[in-house]
């Protein structure tokens, strides 16, 4: 930690994160602004959260509407709409039979483990059939279930012993995977379609199929952490469609909200007939505020236009990262759609940090890969400027 980070910092704040020393007060679409008054580009949009920028009024507009009702929470011990509507629309906009709403990408991760083992106890009739395969270099969040599927030494190590079961494979390794998988042990396959904490690494269309027919052969569900690449940061709503397959599962997360905290798990029927009532729960999860919001948020990014214009911008990025590849300093580029990821040779920490003094905000994947998350309805020159930004910074 600098000097002036460590000054900055509020000692009340638990410091499980280094953070800059700007202090944000305010946004405005791409951009946030400090307590002096200064602006920066966000390409970190709360971290693939704020899909539609700072200050949405469609977020706004929803919010405003769901405060009028006078209902934030009810439970759910209770039906409401909001939360009822927002399932019926992931429902008819992906292969879902049902969802379960949540908190967060983590807590979506910790119900996907218990209805996948749930679901293959009842499928097969086998105490065996617990074990989870997940992939090196991926990521699913920083609880004791999540973390046990998070292939992140540095993330583990001082939390052991994790839940047992889990198997990791590197999906690049040929026969690894097929290796892996037992149909009488096997209940699921965890995996991110881009693995974005772990270095923006795209598992790729074909990748993607083959996790699919190995989870087939081994009569084992598919569950996408969608939490990240999911809801038109590809360019299309959901990051596997390019692919041509389907999960069983489907965890969401970050964007879905506009900013409010919310998961999602979606589960293909033959998942949901094997759950039962009482087999989960939570407190808050789809609110009628956050599901109000979500339901806004989403229609607002499912809408053809909308995502075609995010397949534009990705053009765009990929004329400029094209070039930014070439440079002496950078060993490869990745990505797609509005998440990139540019591997460095020095560590991504210095490139992150001078982008911040040139007022340009991105994050790090891992200790050489510098992220790009603009917001999915950032403007043109806005892109320009943030990747003429990163070039002065690299
Ligand atoms: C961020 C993330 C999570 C964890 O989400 P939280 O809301 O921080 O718990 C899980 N999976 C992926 C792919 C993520 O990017």
């Amino acid at each position: 930690m600098s000097a002036a980070v460590a000054e900055a910092a509020s000692s009340a704040l638990l410091p499980v994160y280094r953070r800059p020393a700007p202090v944000f007060v305010a946004g405005s679409g791409s951009w946030l602004e400090d307590d002096t008054g200064r602006r920066y580009l966000d390409f970190t949009s709360g971290l693939a959260v704020n899909a539609l920028g700072h200050g949405s009024p469609v977020v706004r507009r929803a919010i405003e509407e769901a405060l009028a009702t006078g209902l934030i929470h009810a439970s759910n011990l209770f039906r409401t709409r909001p939360a009822e509507a927002m399932a019926e629309w992931l429902v008819a906009h992906s292969f879902a039979g049902a969802v379960f709403f949540c908190n967060s990408g983590a807590e979506a991760a910790e119900g996907a483990l218990k209805f996948a083992r749930r679901w293959a106890r009842a499928a097969s009739g086998l105490e065996s059939k617990i074990e989870v395969v997940a992939l090196r270099g991926g990521f699913h969040g920083r609880t004791m279930g999540a973390l046990s599927l998070t292939d992140r030494p540095d993330f583990r190590d001082a939390f052991a012993p994790l839940i047992p079961g889990v198997r990791f494979v590197d999906p690049r390794e040929p026969g690894a995977l097929e290796a892996a998988l037992d149909p009488a042990r096997t209940a699921a396959v965890f995996a991110e379609p881009i693995q974005a904490e772990g270095g923006v690494r795209p598992l790729g269309d074909e990748g993607l199929r083959r996790l699919r027919s190995a989870c087939d052969a081994a009569g084992a569900l598919l569950v996408l952490d969608e939490v990240q690449v999911g809801l038109g940061r590809t360019g299309r709503l959901w990051a596997h469609e390019a692919a041509g397959i389907v999960p069983d599962i489907m965890t969401l997360a970050k964007p879905l909200a506009g900013g409010l905290p919310m998961g999602a798990i979606l589960l293909a029927d033959h998942v949901a007939a094997a759950v039962r009532p009482g087999d989960h729960g939570s407190t808050f999860g789809g609110g009628p505020l956050v599901a109000s919001v979500a339901l806004a948020v989403s229609r607002a990014i499912a809408e053809p236009a909308f995502l075609a214009e995010v397949r534009e911008r990705s053009v765009q990025l990929d004329r400029r990262l094209a070039r930014i590849a070439a440079r002496p300093k950078v060993v490869e580029v990745r990505g797609t759609g509005l998440i990139r990821g540019i591997e460095v040779r020095s560590d991504a920490a210095s490139v992150v940090a001078g982008a911040l003094d040139a007022g340009l905000l991105v994050c790090g994947a891992g200790p050489h890969t510098v992220r790009l998350l603009p917001p999915l309805n950032v403007r043109a020159d806005e892109l320009d400027l943030g990747l003429d930004l990163l070039e002065e910074a690299l």
